[in-house]
């Protein structure tokens, strides 16, 4: 009977349910996800277990799982899970990468992102946005992330160089230290374009120095703030 069990046990993980509405998310993952064709085993595992419902607390859970971007106040929108997959896929995490995330917000990209890799630098522009994305991946145990309240246009000069840069903010052209921040063999993925849109999500790949840039698809993210000089 033991070693029977045991076998059990082995084979068959009991599913993540440290969170509420595992079944939101498991439907989220089986309906956006997979069926649009992102195979990507740790992006789908991350989609599974981060609680995108403790990110916008001001919506029912189903609307939190649903196909779409959300209001997260000041202007500023989550974007759809699907999005925040292909982001995160695009960029290929690996688990001892250490990454940058330009537009903290919610800090849902960014939970996804820490689900995955080692170390997670996110900067937000608004004040209160980063102060409650800060103290919200605290409550909720992400502790490989660092939020800073700034102009992600900067990058992070003293935490680079970066194994990858998500940018969730669309500039009109990409900021020039992000570029320089980026390292040997890094990835970079960034919508490109008018406020308003539409932006052409862009893929930046550092090999060996050289930077190649590869448009893939039209987006519509917010735009990328510039403060006043
Ligand atoms: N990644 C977020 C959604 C981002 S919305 C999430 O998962 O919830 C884009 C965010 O970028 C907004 O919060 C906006 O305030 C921020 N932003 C815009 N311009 C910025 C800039 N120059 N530097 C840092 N953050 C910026």
């Amino acid at each position: 009977m033991l070693p029977v069990l045991l076998a059990l046990l082995v084979v068959a993980p009991p599913p993540d349910t440290s969170w509420p509405h595992q079944d939101l998310r498991e439907r989220m993952v089986q309906q956006q996800i997979a069926a649009r064709g992102l195979t990507d085993p740790a992006v789908r595992g991350a989609l599974r277990s981060v609680p995108r419902h403790r990110f916008v607390p001001e919506v029912s859970p189903e609307l939190a799982y649903a196909d779409r971007p959300l209001p997260i106040g000041h202007d500023q929108t989550i974007s759809q899970p699907y999005i925040v997959a292909r982001m995160t896929a695009l960029v290929r995490p690996d688990s001892a990468d250490r990454i940058l995330e330009v537009g903290t917000g919610s800090g849902y990209q960014a939970a996804v992102l820490a689900s995955i890799v080692d170390s997670v630098y996110t900067i937000e522009i608004i004040p209160d946005l980063a102060a409650s994305a800060t103290e919200r991946l605290r409550r909720l145990g992400y502790h490989n992330v660092v939020v800073r309240n700034g102009n992600g246009f900067d990058g992070w000069p003293a935490r680079a160089p970066f194994d990858a840069i998500v940018v969730t903010a669309a500039p009109d052209a990409i900021p020039p230290p992000l570029l320089d921040q980026l390292a040997e063999g890094g990835r970079m993925v960034v919508p490109v374009g008018p406020a308003g849109g539409p932006q052409d999500l862009t893929l930046v790949t550092n090999d060996d120095g050289k930077l190649t840039r590869r448009t893939l698809a039209p987006v519509r993210f917010v735009p990328f703030l510039r403060p006043e000089p």
